[in-house]
């Protein structure tokens, strides 16, 4: 079994030692699976410390896991995060094995709209492109053009060069790319459960009871959230933001965990933490991972001639620079 002590260093901060003795066992045993099976570990910037920090391989937002998912070597991709992101994962690597630790990890957002929801809004808007969040199931991205991120939604609106588009399924997303430019954007309602419950009044409140605090917003918080901050980006973003600016105090409005990784990094700044979990990210686990490994569970299968189409707007989205 590896030594974990070096990664211990890693989280040392946030991990009491006690707590750090549950992991250790379950922490070397992935590590050495993942040299058995050839397996590379994927995981999102809203899994936790113990997660983020000392199994994975490679880390950050949709648009990094997609963009590395292409990239990598490996026979076996493991997604710790939602069910979208590990089928985005196998639609670009349809010959490699990619598995996701918990089936129910959903996404409120993905689970919002159906492929029959897209195709009756090409019917009621005509010959308007369909620009698809990547939280959203491969069959809803099969009747897509092109696919976006939060962290690059603008850019994709604009490289279509017309001057409507439909943008799925988040309206607080549409309605904040809206703001920045001049392509007008058809919505959807859907939301995610996790940064809709941000408000305004909250960071008002914040900025009192924490003078001076920088606060940051995800782009799928309702705009007037968004309006009220100081800047906002995606989760890439932010980290970067923080890495750039080292803010002596900051609050980011976004997943909880988020804080929790970025805060390992950034000891010299002090994070305000408001905690919104997404009850989907934290179905993934150290045990469920090691189990996958062990059990090479749940398989992400995807139709091929549905993962076709799907495909070519995920890769559609990659071209966009
Ligand atoms: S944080 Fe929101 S968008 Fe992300 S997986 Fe959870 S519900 Fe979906």
């Amino acid at each position: 079994m590896p030594d974990t002590a070096l990664l211990y260093d890693r989280v040392k901060t946030f991990i009491p030692p006690m707590e750090w003795g549950v992991f250790a066992d379950d922490i070397a045993a992935i590590q050495e699976l993942k040299r058995q099976r050839n397996a590379v570990l994927l995981a999102h910037n809203y899994q936790t410390p113990e997660i983020f920090h000392c199994v994975a391989d490679i880390t950050g937002d949709s648009l990094a896991l997609a963009r590395e998912a292409q990239r990598t070597e490996a026979a076996v991709i493991v997604l710790a995060g939602v069910h979208f992101m590990a089928e985005t994962a196998k639609l670009l690597n349809p010959e490699k094995t990619v598995l996701i630790p918990d089936l129910r990890a959903g996404c409120s957002l993905a689970e919002s709209i159906t492929a029959g929801d897209v195709r009756l809004m090409r019917q009621r808007y005509p010959g308007r492109p369909v620009i698809t969040y990547v939280n959203t199931s491969a069959a809803v991205k099969a009747e897509s053009d092109i696919c976006c991120t939060s962290g690059n939604a603008k850019k994709v609106v604009e490289s279509l060069g017309v001057p409507e588009v439909i943008m799925l399924p988040d309206e607080y997303l549409a309605q904040n790319v809206a703001k920045e430019t001049n392509v007008k954007i058809i919505a959807w309602k859907g939301h995610c459960e996790v940064h809709e419950r941000f408000t305004a009044a909250e960071i008002r409140e914040l900025r009192a009871s924490h003078p001076g605090v920088v606060v940051l917003a995800h782009p799928e918080c309702p705009p007037d959230v968004v309006a009220e901050a100081d800047f906002a980006g995606s989760t890439a973003a932010m980290s970067d933001y923080v890495a750039a600016r080292r803010p002596r105090r900051v609050v980011l409005m976004t997943e909880c965990s988020m804080s929790d990784n970025v805060a390992l990094q950034h000891p010299t700044t002090e994070f305000v933490r408001p905690c919104n979990l997404c009850p989907h990210m934290k179905r993934i686990t150290l045990p469920k991972i090691r189990e996958a490994l062990e059990t090479m569970q749940h398989e992400v299968t995807i139709d091929p001639a549905l993962a076709a189409r799907a495909r070519r707007a995920v890769e559609r989205m990659l071209a966009v620079r």
